[in-house]
């Protein structure tokens, strides 16, 4: 039975679709993330059912990747459907307030019932963008201090030190800002400090030198984008403590973890509360929305001083997917959460067996609705230069091999698993065989 689970695979289409779309198309899809590291091409896919994707060529997986995280309640979830077409009979967008808006911030509240104010946006990279002005506009600040390995976005602000590859950024307490893209000017480098996260000594140190000059510490609160970092004990604790000491704002990167690892996010779960916070993915299951929310003197900012606003933000198809999104979530006091917990660690649990069973070195790092695992013979990883150093070749291929097992994940080893509650025991029984005999096959 092990030989029949390998498909008969066929990969054409998309090959073609892609040779064709890259002549008009800069690097041939409009986010590098959807091409970069598929050897030679990625897949075009056609459509997607609850935990399921179809590509052009007509083949089914199981979908690992769920759009990078957004679709906490699958693809094409029926009454979001509902709830969008509804929206979309009565118009997609008005130069005016609506109040689905009101109704969305009341559901938010439900969910982190520790903010003040809330408001809308499009993108993650708008919710980031726009708290970090918030932050410099509240404390009259330029400077900002991000992390190794954290992603914010694509502004100039953010795209700094993603990645940062030890022997160019230099000193593991205060590494050198890499701009992570062609484009951002010098004067934007010298407004951003990087650190490295986890580590209390080494943000004392900076602070000590810095910390006058900073208006905010922006972070991923689980580090999410380079495998999945958990916080050691008491360390986003710490760094409230010295933000404080320091009159410098808090924000926490929520857009990965938000209505993910807990309904409140990772500030529920870990008990500490940020000055502001950005949230995004799975607030809109795939709908394009996302949010800004905190404390209210910097939040009133907005429109005292601070300006804020764009034709997309909040718009009634995605303030309607979005409400819904969070109506399933809520159901039953937030019976979704308990579910997603139960099949993550039964992944997390199922790969550290075949690891065992094989001899293979892997390391599986997981929280409610997210995992990831990587090839590393360390027993623990608490930062971006110890996640960077292991094998990714080993999971390139091992991607590969899923796929042809109807296993859809993401080549790049650093994009986490987000899983949905649409997955079932059996998705994730099917991912472990897919794993066991794919890592037995290429050894
Ligand atoms: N913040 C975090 C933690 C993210 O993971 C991402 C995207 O992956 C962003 C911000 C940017 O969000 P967007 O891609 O919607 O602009």
């Amino acid at each position: 039975s092990e030989s029949h689970t390998r498909r008969e695979w066929n990969s054409s289409r998309s090959e073609r679709l892609f040779e064709r779309q890259k002549k008009l198309i800069p690097s041939g899809a409009s986010s590098l993330m959807r091409t970069s590291s598929w050897d030679p091409y990625p897949l075009f896919i056609q459509r997607g059912k609850g935990s399921r994707i179809w590509d052009v060529d007509g083949n089914e997986y199981i979908d690992f990747l769920m759009a990078f995280g957004p679709l906490i309640n699958g693809h094409s979830h029926p009454k979001i459907n509902n709830a969008v077409k509804k929206q979309m009979r009565n118009g997609y967008l008005f130069g005016a307030p609506n109040e689905l808006e009101y109704k969305l911030a009341r559901m938010f509240m439900k969910f982190v019932p520790n903010q003040d104010r809330v408001i809308f946006a499009l993108s993650g990279s708008d919710a980031t963008f726009n708290a970090i002005r918030i932050a410099r506009a509240a404390t009259g600040k330029d400077v900002i201090l991000k992390f190794e390995g954290h992603y914010h976005g694509l502004h100039d602000y953010a795209a700094i030190s993603v990645e940062s590859p030890p022997v160019v950024s230099g000193l593991r307490w205060f590494p050198r800002p890499l701009a992570y893209t062609a484009g951002i000017p010098s004067e934007v480098l010298d407004t951003v400090v990087v650190a490295n996260w986890n580590d209390v000594e080494s943000l004392e140190r900076i602070l000590k030198i810095r910390g006058n000059e900073i208006a905010a510490i922006i972070m991923e609160p689980i580090m999410a984008n380079s495998s999945v970092i958990l916080p050691d004990d008491d360390y986003l604790r710490a760094v409230r403590e010295l933000a404080d000491e320091y009159n410098i704002l808090m924000i926490m990167d929520e857009v990965i973890t938000g209505f993910r690892v807990s309904e409140g996010g990772a500030q529920k779960l870990y008990g500490v509360q940020p000055d502001l916070s950005t949230w995004a993915k799975a607030l809109g299951n795939g709908l394009t929305i996302s949010a800004i929310s905190g404390k209210k003197e910097y939040m009133e900012l907005i429109g005292n001083g601070v300006a804020y606003g764009g034709t997309y933000f909040a718009s009634p198809i995605a303030l309607a997917g979005a409400l819904e999104n969070l109506r399933l979530l809520a159901y039953n006091d937030f019976e979704p959460y308990r579910y997603l917990k139960r099949i993550t660690r039964k992944m997390a649990k199922g790969i550290e067996e075949v690891a065992d069973e094989l001899d293979e070195d892997i390391l599986v790092t997981w929280e409610t609705g997210l995992l990831s695992f990587i090839f590393t013979k360390r027993k623990s990883v608490r930062n971006y230069r110890e996640s960077i150093d292991s094998d990714w070749e080993k999971y390139k291929k091992l991607q590969r091999y899923m796929l042809r097992r109807g296993i859809y994940l993401h080549p790049d080893m650093f994009e986490r698993i987000p899983l949905s509650t649409q997955h079932t025991e059996e998705d994730i029984d099917a991912f472990i065989m897919a794993l066991r005999e794919s890592l037995k096959e290429y050894r």
